[in-house]
């Protein structure tokens, strides 16, 4: 996608601060913080959300999941925790139309939406 912000991320055409770089998935610090640590987990190629990667690349779809541990794992958070977060669409708040996982840790997060 030529105008997508991630997409840029992804293609190194903007900068961004990188924690975890892959052949398929990239993480990096929101440039918004709402916590410590706050994360973005993106596969390189643009999907716009979980039902476009599921349908066009489901095994794809399953490294991602992959991918977020591994970014759990780097930040080192599995012990203290931390909470995974997915805007989709409009209703859901996405506000950058390429897939991506919110990674919030570093503090107890008090806000229980569910
Ligand atoms: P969402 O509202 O779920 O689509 O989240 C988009 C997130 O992307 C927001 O938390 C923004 O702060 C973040 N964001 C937007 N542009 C950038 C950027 N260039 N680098 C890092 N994070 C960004
Ligand atoms: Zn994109």
């Amino acid at each position: 996608m030529n105008d997508c912000i991630f997409c840029k991320i992804a293609n190194r055409e903007i900068p961004s601060k990188l924690v975890y770089d892959s052949d398929e998935f990239m993480a990096f610090h929101d440039v918004h913080p709402v916590a410590p640590i706050h994360v973005l987990i993106i596969p390189k190629a643009h999907y716009s959300n979980l039902e476009d990667i599921v349908s066009t690349n489901p095994l794809l779809s399953k490294r991602l999941l992959q991918a977020v541990n591994d970014v759990a794992s780097e930040l080192d958070v599995n012990e203290d925790g931390y909470r995974l977060i997915m805007n989709s669409g409009e209703n859901g708040g996405q506000s950058v139309p390429h897939l991506h996982f919110h990674l919030i840790a570093g503090t107890k997060l008090n806000i229980h939406l569910v």
